[in-house]
């Protein structure tokens, strides 16, 4: 059995404290993952602390290197790294491959375009009153950032934080999610080898325990990626301190489909959006609204298209959907949709665990009609592999429906009208919108959600800048000054 330890400056450590790390298309054991004790946790934060001046003043073109080491030495590993990913949670090996090379794309490009985002700016000055001043901007790293993520991409969203962090010239005390940590445990490596040096990148392992004593501790910063639930808990955790919050949280993303949409891209499209990664996505079309004139041969064709899909293991490069990543989360899926039933809504497609696939946490592609707003399944995120279809008699129906969540991360619309195109993306209540499109991510495209779906941005220059403060300096290059504002005041 493999073992997960901790890179805590610069040393691979274990600790008393151990889990195990399951593979959930087997239920096999991969490893022992040992987990952070409060001391741990604090000797990475001072780690990180210790290493964090030089590191920041490290010349941002050598900050940027060190990335781009990263991401060849990534492209290098990419058949090791994408089975991990299929083996720890459980996506085809296919998605995995995509992955592991977007990462590694996107973490070299963020090293080239990223470096122009810090610039800061000069200001203009009244010169009337401010004779011989400059007045400009610069940016400084945060610090150490905690960084806190989920196991859904368990390579991609922690690198779109660690990558940003580090170029903004931060050092990192970064914790995989418990159900991911080899592949967490591997981006530790990635950063050894490119020989970062000790205490710049640090991984702990570990729960949501681990997770609060790094909220609670002294770093400067927390990234988080993952439910709304936990950010909440993350704010509160972290008001003590003052913590500067980036928050990544989930959805309940709408994706509108109008008459004049072309209805079989848009059938292809949710069949792909709603079904990758098993439906364990934070932007997939979790509610397909879907315009009552085209209702029954869109869902009618979706059907057709979602019962192709091969369900098994993701190394079996015949699966197009894999796994659930754990028990808990297919037992949630599925109080969701006996809930959806219980109220009367109609299982079109799936609605249970395959009976042939006895281990693992396999779930069937679902496909749920006849829904309505007291069902979980419309007014919770539904994180596995069931699209759930709403029916919607006008296009303002349409945006009604699409707004009436607490989340705001994407949102897609499918038309080829153009006015309907203008008006929705205006009214959608989103931070993202994907207009005859679904859930792609570039490297200078800001990421991120409004209402609960949390605050700050992910990648682009916002997503980069998330990760420094501002100064503003001004200078007076006068000689000669008088500043009629200063002592002695003048005796009117
Ligand atoms: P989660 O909130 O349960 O856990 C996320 C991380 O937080 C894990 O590392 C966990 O160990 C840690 N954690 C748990 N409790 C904690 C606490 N009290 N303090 C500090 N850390 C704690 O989420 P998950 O199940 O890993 O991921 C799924 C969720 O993530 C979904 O809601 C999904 O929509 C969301 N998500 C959002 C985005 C985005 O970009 N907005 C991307 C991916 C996933």
């Amino acid at each position: 059995m493999e073992e997960c330890r901790m890179l805590i400056d610069g040393k691979w450590v274990k600790s008393e404290n151990t889990i195990t790390s399951i593979n959930p298309a087997t239920e096999e054991v991969i490893g022992t993952i040992y987990c952070a004790s409060k001391e741990q946790v604090e000797e990475a934060v001072n780690a990180a602390e210790k290493a964090s001046r030089k590191w920041s003043e490290l010349s941002l073109w050598k900050r940027a290197k060190y990335l781009k080491n990263m991401a060849t030495l990534m492209k290098g590993k990419a058949e090791e790294i994408k089975k991990l990913i299929t083996i720890e949670m459980g996506r085809p090996l296919f998605e995995s491959r995509i992955e592991v090379s977007e990462t590694a794309g996107m973490t070299n490009d963020l090293a080239e375009e990223g470096k122009a985002y810090l610039a800061g700016e000069t200001l203009p000055i009244d010169s009337s009153i401010y004779p011989n001043k400059i007045s400009f901007t610069i940016r400084e790293p945060v610090g150490v950032v905690g960084i806190i993520k989920p196991w859904n991409f368990p390579l991609q969203l922690p690198m779109w934080a660690i990558a940003a962090a580090l170029l903004a010239g931060n050092t990192i005390v970064f914790k995989p999610s418990e159900l991911t940590p080899f592949v967490g445990a591997e981006i530790g490596k990635i950063a050894q080898e490119v020989e970062l040096p000790p205490g710049v990148f640090n991984v702990i392992h570990g729960d949501g325990t681990v997770g609060g004593m790094l909220v609670q501790s002294n770093v400067d910063m927390i990234s988080f990626t993952g439910s709304a639930e936990v950010g909440k808990k993350i704010m509160q955790n972290s008001a003590n301190k003052l913590h500067k919050l980036s928050l990544e949280l989930g959805g309940n993303d709408p994706f509108i489909v109008l008459p004049t949409a072309d209805t079989e891209e848009a059938v292809n499209a949710a069949a792909w959006g709603r079904f990758t990664n098993c439906g364990q996505v934070c932007t997939s079309p979790k509610r397909i609204i879907v315009l009552e004139e085209i209702a029954d041969t869109f869902v009618d064709n979706l059907v057709k298209k979602v019962s192709q899909l091969k369900i098994g293991n993701g190394l079996d490069p015949a699966t197009d959907i894999g796994p659930m990543v754990s028990s808990d989360q297919r037992n949630k899926l599925i109080s969701q949709v006996e809930d959806a039933a219980k109220l009367g809504a109609t299982i079109k497609l799936g609605g249970k665990v395959p009976p042939n696939l006895a281990k693992g946490y396999f779930y069937e592609p679902t496909i749920i009609t006849n829904v309505n707003k007291k069902m979980k399944v419309v007014n919770e995120e539904v994180f596995g592999p069931v699209a759930t279809i709403i029916t919607a008699r006008t296009t303002e129906e349409a945006v009604e429906i699409a707004n009436n969540t607490r989340y705001g991360l994407g949102a897609s619309i499918w038309t080829q009208n153009l006015d309907d195109i203008m008006n929705l993306m205006q009214k959608i209540e989103a931070g993202m919108i994907w207009i005859n499109e679904i859930n792609t991510a570039y490297t200078n495209g800001p990421w991120g959600g409004v209402k609960e779906s949390g605050m700050g941005r992910e990648l682009g220059r916002e997503g980069v800048l998330e990760y420094t403060t501002l100064k503003h300096i001004n200078v007076d290059y006068g000689k000669n000054k008088t500043r009629p504002w200063w002592f002695p005041y003048k005796k009117e």
